[in-house]
């Protein structure tokens, strides 16, 4: 019995997302909103933050109520990730939260800031530890480490405006490198939808295949014929600027979604209004609030293409991405 035993073939892991409550089935995600923060501050933003968890448990709350049920929040190291806190809205609010690690581009770090003094190799400890051990109960900004037993469960990394910088390419390689080891997905930020192109190249040069990567604000540069280029490579992208009118208007994002679903491209599309200051959350004040993709955005979007569509770009696509890839999971030491 136990030479059979010993001459099995290891199961093959279960299937799971990592949110900040633990691991979970892809099926249990449903709706996902693929680009949000629950908390942030940022240097770049100044009087903008949002950090205070009452209020976004009431934007939670919303979300909730709007027929979403899962939000990705891609807040990087050093700009106001609070674990507890988060997992405390994610329990209290009922919606599920896939945590970032990783870096945000230059402009969101001072000169002063720590990560431009460190080695790759410390940078790297770092990320490994959000995401297998749990993220840094000071977001790193403490004297010591305190890791909490909430994980991270996507790197989230950022280029410049068409290019991206030699301290970018660094944190970008060490994000790639950690979502390599650990199978997670990769999100990177674009600046006005730039650059893409050499953000799949140095991620694939990092052994991380296109696909795996989301592109953020490509919707920004609302050009079908580069997207279809970047999905053909493999990539996925979230339109993320939904109900921010200064951008385009509402129906523009849908002729977008139209035209990736008419090439063929629904199944690398994503959505999210990636709220990123307070003027924007309704339980600040503002608008048009997280709960807008959901309440407003989203019966435009089934009237437009059917519940079909729909269902594929807010929870298979999603469900698929955020799946950690144990095929390519390697040794975490
Ligand atoms: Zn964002």
């Amino acid at each position: 019995m136990d030479a059979a035993v010993t001459t099995e073939t290891p199961e093959a892991p279960e299937p799971v997302v990592r949110t900040v409550l633990g691991d979970v089935p892809p099926a249990e995600l449903g709706r996902v909103d693929a680009h949000e923060h629950v908390f942030l501050r940022s240097p770049e933003l100044p009087g903008s933050e949002f950090l205070d968890p009452d209020r976004m448990r009431q934007e939670l709350d919303q979300v909730r109520e709007s027929s979403i049920d899962t939000v990705v929040d891609l807040t990087t190291i050093g700009l106001g990730r609070q674990p507890r806190e988060l997992a405390e809205v994610s329990a209290a609010s009922g919606v599920r939260v896939v945590a970032a690690t990783g870096f945000h581009r230059d402009a969101h770090y001072r000169d002063d800031h720590w990560v431009h003094r460190v080695s790759p190799a410390v940078m790297l400890d770092v990320v490994m530890s959000d995401l297998t051990v749990g993220i840094d109960a000071a977001d790193w900004a403490g004297p010591f480490q305190e890791a909490t037993e909430h994980r991270a469960g996507i790197v989230k990394l950022g280029a410049s405006y068409q290019a991206i910088s030699a301290r970018e390419r660094v944190r970008l390689e060490v994000g790639a490198e950690a979502a390599r080891r650990t199978g997670v997905p990769i999100a990177v930020h674009t600046e006005v939808g730039t650059a893409g192109q050499q953000i799949l190249d140095a991620v694939e040069a990092a052994g991380v295949r296109p696909d795996r990567v989301v592109l953020a604000h490509l919707d920004r540069n609302p050009d079908p014929d580069l997207h279809a280029e970047l999905c053909a490579r493999g990539a996925h992208l979230v339109y993320d600027t939904v109900g921010r009118v200064k951008y385009r208007p509402e129906s523009d994002l849908l002729d977008l979604v139209e035209a990736m679903v008419d090439r063929g491209y629904g199944e690398r599309i994503m959505l999210g209004a990636d709220v990123g200051r307070r003027q924007s959350l309704a339980s600040y004040g503002g608008g048009p609030g997280m709960a807008v993709l959901g309440r407003q955005f989203l019966p435009r979007l089934v009237r437009r293409l059917g519940e079909d569509v729909v269902d594929r770009i807010l929870v298979s696509t999603p469900a698929r991405f955020l799946t950690l890839d144990r095929l390519d999971q390697k040794a975490e030491s």
